[in-house]
């Protein structure tokens, strides 16, 4: 695997990092509330900057109001035991509603999601949603199974998320604010 190059700026009081990859686009993400930019190898990160800043703003200012809100969002203590049955009762019924099979479920501390889903139908939960509540652990779950039918995070994806839950993207939000309580913090 080759090395990454990493740059880290400031793009007017929003700090950045710059990944270099073997990349044909440039691509901007929000990973767990920090902007970061994925650009192939050789171009420059001012352009991307200039060309993004109203969607850089937009999600920055919706991660700070995330941070204000997390320290009032009610807490759970379940063991990992009780999220594990939880989980997996929450999968049937994801599996159930989507028509499709989960093959596996695992927990585990991930350090920058909340969950994940494999091509090959293996679903990972993080061990830090033992302290969400029961209906964003059950959101979270059916996003996860919800990928098996769709892959990326499309209008079909969130439509079929539609049909259980009023508003995924509040969900997301939630989740979100979820991290910056639980998930940023060491256990
Ligand atoms: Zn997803």
């Amino acid at each position: 695997m080759m090395a990454q190059i990493v740059k880290r700026g400031n793009f007017k009081g929003i700090p950045y990092t710059v990944v270099f990859r073997p990349v044909k686009y440039a691509r901007l993400e929000f990973l767990t509330g920090e902007l970061r930019i994925i650009l192939p190898y050789g171009m420059g990160v001012k352009e991307i900057l200039k060309r993004k800043e109203r969607w850089i703003r937009k999600k920055y200012q919706m991660i700070q109001n995330s941070l204000v809100e997390a320290e009032n969002l009610p807490i759970e203590n379940r063991s990992r035991r009780e999220l594990k049955e939880l989980v997996v009762q929450y999968i049937e019924e994801a599996e159930r509603s989507f028509g499709v099979k989960v093959r596996k479920v695992q927990i585990r501390r991930m350090r920058t999601k909340w969950g994940s889903c494999s091509s090959r139908g293996t679903v990972t939960i993080n061990s830090l949603a033992r302290f969400l509540p029961d209906e964003i652990v059950r959101y979270l779950v059916f996003h996860e199974v919800n990928h098996l039918k769709f892959w990326r995070h499309d209008r079909f994806f969130w439509k079929s998320l539609e049909r259980f839950f009023e508003n995924p993207e509040k969900m997301e939000d939630v989740l979100l604010s979820y991290w910056f309580r639980i998930g940023s913090k060491s256990f």
